[in-house]
């Protein structure tokens, strides 16, 4: 019997973070040779601080919570949001001997890898190139394995606020798909880097002490009122939802034309 002593890692000369993953390696399994390998491979291939963060993980599906339908893929079928409670690895310990993690609870996108029969490293490395992938999952009902990830912005190369906002679309709706779609639009193309160039929707009910102020030829009544939250400042990954500042400000409402419409867009302080 060969004894295998991972303590040093052949590249770096003393035990790095592809060392310890593979010491690891006969903790987890997929199931599935080819994702093993897949999930092996990029652990392996993960020797500093900053490659860690690239090494996909075996995720247990008890791992993940809040799972909700989002859309229909072309490419994948059905496409789900979650919760994921460990959330990513960030670093190692050496003291508790584990992985540190950062962003617990955050939100992340699941994507059926189609065909387990046909799942091979290659098509798996093709598919995992647009998005941020933290690791592989497997639902154990319908056995589907599927990506756990995070859109990347084609734009930044990275998870931006554009890419947050996408992640919550589907907890809002204006009842008004048109409205929808503009609000949508504003968060994806204009917010990369300054969200405060977003709108959203916000609730009537965020909003008080609505005084009638004047009226206006264009869009008829005017209002004044104080809005409890206030304005978006910045994503925080710890609490996976954005900062707000200005909470209580006076915001102006203006009716959008079509009676129908309610607006409760926030338009910004005169
Ligand atoms: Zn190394
Ligand atoms: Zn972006």
């Amino acid at each position: 019997m060969v004894v295998l002593d991972f303590s040093e890692c052949g590249k770096c000369n003393y035990t790095c973070t592809s060392i310890l993953f593979q010491r690891n390696f006969k903790n987890w399994t997929s199931g599935n040779n080819d994702i093993n390998k897949f999930i092996q491979h990029t652990q392996l291939s993960a020797h500093t601080y900053y490659e860690v963060k690239s090494a996909l993980e075996w995720i247990p599906y008890d791992r993940l919570y809040d799972i909700k339908y989002i859309e229909e893929d072309d490419e994948f079928g059905k496409v789900y949001r979650a919760n994921w409670i460990d959330g990513r690895l960030n670093k190692w310990n050496g003291k508790n001997q584990n992985w540190e993690r950062e962003d617990q609870n955050m939100f992340v996108i699941l994507k059926i890898l189609n065909n387990p029969a046909s799942i091979s490293f290659e098509f798996i490395y093709k598919t995992a190139v647009p998005y941020k992938v933290y690791g592989i999952t497997q639902d154990p009902e319908t056995k589907n394995y599927m990506m756990v990830l995070n859109y990347k912005c084609k734009k930044c190369n990275k998870v931006c606020n554009s890419m947050h906002f996408q992640q919550t679309f589907i907890d809002w709706t204006s009842g008004n798909n048109d409205i929808d779609k503009f609000i949508q639009d504003t968060q994806l193309s204009d917010a990369h880097d300054d969200v405060k160039k977003a709108l959203e929707w916000i609730p009537y009910d965020r909003l008080y002490d609505v005084k009638y102020i004047t009226k206006n030829d264009e869009f008829g009544k005017v209002y004044r009122a104080n809005w409890i939250d206030g304005r978006l400042n910045e994503w925080n990954d710890k609490n996976q939802n954005w900062e707000r500042e200005d909470q209580n400000m006076f915001v102006i409402l203006k009716n959008l034309n079509n009676p129908a419409i309610v607006t409760s867009k926030y338009i910004d302080k005169v």
